[in-house]
């Protein structure tokens, strides 16, 4: 086995790993090697999911998903306006249907004002219909900044300002094992390759707790994927929705309800919904794995997690199964909605990290450990602040793997 060498390994092509380290190439002018799992890029969540731009509407102000989102957010619409990505910067609507929503609505409004959001307005029921027709809600907001991209195009862009400032992505390239022992990390990867590196940056998304522990550090936290199915508006009925359409989220989870969403490529998608799934690249309903599902049986935050939120959770796998319950929900926001409007569209897995006490991470995670750095909770919204990431990310490099920057 032939071993190569590179300066930093970053192990992920999604969105946050390439982000990082093209990122961590640009400002140090090392070698960064990306090593990806599949055989193209933005595979997993960065492929599957919505597609919006986030606004940083929902964050708890000062988190480092406030943080992040709003610094992420100005980056990435800065870059695809750069390299002329097709985006719309089109807003959305969040739309309370009852009067017990309107706590949380105006929780979020202050959490907007908060995060420094420009022009979010609360509105009532007769603006949200100039705004959204079909929508019945009896207040809303209005959030001007909400935007539609196609995440992996983006994740492509910066996997080409990767290679242009001398970096690597390998695709197809499995990490296997990790030999932190050494002096200079070695990486073995299923195609039989090895690959020697000073330094680590962990972005594994659904296997991130997996790969921290190849590497000899406890994550402290077990990913437990969510899997979120989406429907598609039937192409006759696309003028029921004319941009975004979100219900108040549940303030307990940090997932936020099923929506609709015009897509930039054409066409409406209604969901993601968020059920436990039993495999962690599990697309389809009955995807299984053993291995998965044994590792959340033998892990006490799984039940912990499930004591707490089980009756939740079977309303999810109800939702799941039923078209009929997932279009009631869907109908309280938009009642001209019928069953057959929507055929089934595809589906995407949260990688989310539960604590040991059975808490979903709200925040996004992201650890040192001796030459490393592990990326261990970046759900949604990760993608809209992957290049706010990227940064944090080469900022805590730049310190703790004690690189020397380009400019110095
Ligand atoms: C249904 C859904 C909807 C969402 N909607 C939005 C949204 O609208 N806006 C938003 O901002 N965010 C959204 N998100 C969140 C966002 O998609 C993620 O936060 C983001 O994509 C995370 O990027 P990542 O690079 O960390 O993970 P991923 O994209 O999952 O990438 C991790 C990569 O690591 C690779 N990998 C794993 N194990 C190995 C290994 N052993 N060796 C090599 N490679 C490995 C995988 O193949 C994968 O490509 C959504 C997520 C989902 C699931």
């Amino acid at each position: 086995m032939s071993t190569e060498h590179a300066d930093i390994a970053v192990i992920g092509g999604g969105i946050v790993g390439v982000a990082a380290a093209r990122a961590l190439a640009l400002s140090t002018g090392l070698r960064v090697v990306v090593l990806e799992a599949e055989s193209a890029l933005a595979r997993h969540q960065t492929g599957h999911n919505s597609g919006v731009i986030h606004s940083g509407l929902y964050y708890r102000p000062g988190s480092l998903k406030a943080r992040n989102c709003l610094r992420g957010y100005a980056l990435l619409v800065a870059y695809c306006r750069e390299r002329g990505l097709p985006h719309d910067l089109c807003g959305k609507v969040v739309v309370a249907t009852r009067a017990d929503e309107l706590t949380a609505l105006n929780t979020l409004a202050e959490r907007g004002a908060a995060n420094g959001l420009d022009g979010v307005r609360r509105i009532g029921a007769e603006a949200l219909r100039e705004i959204e027709p079909e929508v019945a809600g009896i207040q809303g907001l209005f959030v001007p900044q909400t935007g539609i991209v196609n995440f992996t195009a983006v994740t492509e862009s910066l996997a080409a300002d990767l290679s242009a400032a001398g970096g690597e992505v390998r695709t197809g390239t499995r990490v296997v094992t990790i030999d932190a022992r050494v002096e200079g990390l070695v990486i073995d990867t299923a195609d039989g390759r090895s690959l020697r590196a000073a330094h680590l940056v962990n972005c594994a998304g659904l296997q991130c707790d997996r790969i921290a522990r190849l590497a000899g550090v406890d994550p402290g936290i077990q990913i437990i994927p969510f899997r979120g199915e989406y429907y598609e508006l039937v192409p006759g009925r696309h003028h029921l929705v004319r941009n975004l359409i979100y219900p108040v989220p549940d303030p307990r989870f940090p997932f936020l309800g099923v929506h609709f969403t015009r897509m930039i490529g054409g066409g409406v998608e209604a969901g993601p919904n968020a059920v436990l799934a039993f495999r962690r690249e599990g697309y389809h309903r009955t995807s299984f794995s053993v291995r998965d599902a044994a590792a959340m049986a033998a892990y006490s935050g799984f039940w912990r997690m499930a004591g707490k939120y089980w009756k939740t959770g079977a309303g999810e796998f109800h939702r799941s199964f039923s078209k009929p319950a997932f279009v009631g929900a869907l109908q309280r926001l938009l009642p001209a909605l019928r069953e057959e409007d929507l055929v089934p569209g595809g589906a995407g897995v949260r990688a989310q990290a539960v604590a040991p006490d059975g808490s979903l991470l709200d925040d996004f995670r992201i650890e040192k450990a001796p030459r490393m750095i592990h990326v261990l909770n970046a759900p949604s919204p990760a993608a809209t602040s992957s290049l706010s990431i990227a940064e944090t990310i080469a900022t805590m490099a730049a310190g703790h793997f004690e690189l020397r920057t380009a400019a110095s």
